[in-house]
């Protein structure tokens, strides 16, 4: 089999060759057009040791973002520097190494379940997201180059606030209050 590399695109070809639970048009953006091969074969390789379904977010953006930062793992543009917005290059174009979706189950069981798998290096965790007007936790999931030490660098959002408990002590006790707090009061967004 012919290595994949990084940033490749994929053609409906590999796509029906490689990736067997899920379809291109689930996705808020075009992945044949705006994403990394590898991201999308990392997804679908969770997909089925998690055997679970999983649900890309219909919000825009989840997959490709155009015009945000070029930090962003969605970031989709034909270079690094200028301001890229609507068309771009699918040919030479930086593709988008992330992707927003939503695993059915407990939120709590499947992020560990993430972090276990070490498909991805960008792990956030959105507490305060909506799928159809319910409360579900949300997964960012991405393949950047370095994560943090030899894993995935960690994120939890709630109530709009990010915090990164890997990188130091208050967001380590923030995110540590929150979830309990969250089980304590068994507010019900771990569970869908
Ligand atoms: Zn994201």
């Amino acid at each position: 089999m012919k290595e994949i590399s990084k940033g490749q695109w994929i053609s409906q070809d590999q796509w029906d060759k490689y990736i067997h639970h899920f379809s291109p048009i689930e996705f808020s953006e075009d992945p044949l057009k705006y994403s990394d091969f590898q991201t999308i074969k990392n997804l679908e390789s969770f997909r089925s040791s998690i055997s679970r379904r999983i649900f890309p977010s219909p919000a825009s953006g989840a997959l490709a973002r155009f015009s945000s930062s070029k930090r962003s793992q969605h970031y989709v543009g034909s270079d690094m520097g200028g301001d890229i917005r609507g068309e771009v290059d699918t040919n030479t174009s930086k593709k988008s190494q992330a992707v927003d979706v939503f695993i059915e189950g407990n939120a709590l069981i499947n992020w560990s379940f993430v972090l276990a798998c070490q498909l991805f290096k960008g792990v956030g965790i959105y507490l305060d997201t909506e799928y159809h007007y319910r409360p579900w936790p949300m997964f960012h999931l991405d393949t950047r180059e370095k994560g943090y030490m030899s894993g995935a660098l960690i994120w939890v959002r709630y109530r709009e606030e990010y915090y990164y408990p890997q990188l130091n002590d208050s967001d380590r006790l923030a995110v540590r209050g929150i979830f309990r707090s969250c089980i304590l009061l068994k507010e019900n967004i771990f569970k869908r």
